[in-house]
């Protein structure tokens, strides 16, 4: 876990000075633990409203140490996209903005069920029986 999370927060590879190899691979996985961030904010907005904080510690619990730098803009772009409707509430004087899953969010959690279902079945499943079969 130790490695994913310092992937997640390492700084945006585009203000590194040199692209190196090595730069691009931790960008290819910056963007795969992103799809799966995504799928878990949306499966949280689905039961109830979340709010930043919130999900970062959520996320934290699960092993992925999102930054305010990464978390923030991704909310606002689900929001943008129509897959999270958002409300400001305040909170100890403080606006605290509020995030639901929409029916398109709530659409696209659930063919992600779907291909989460199918992915588990090829790379999890497969590879446990995969001294078995040959
Ligand atoms: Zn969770």
């Amino acid at each position: 876990m130790r490695t994913e999370n310092s992937l997640l927060t390492t700084q945006d590879p585009r203000l590194k000075t040199q692209n190196s190899r090595m730069d691009s691979i931790a960008m290819l996985d910056r963007e795969f633990f992103l799809g799966f961030i995504k799928i878990h904010i949306l499966h949280h907005a689905s039961k109830a409203p979340i709010f930043g904080v919130e999900i970062a510690e959520e996320l934290a619990r699960h092993g992925y140490a999102i930054s305010p730098g990464t978390l923030y803009p991704t909310l606002h772009r689900l929001a943008k996209e129509g897959y999270l409707s958002s409300s400001a509430t305040v909170v100890n004087g403080k606006v605290r903005k509020y995030y639901t899953a929409t029916d398109k969010g709530n659409l696209l959690l659930e063919e992600s069920r779907t291909k989460i279902r199918e992915l588990v079945d090829e790379v999890i499943e497969e590879r446990a029986t995969k001294d078995e079969v040959h």
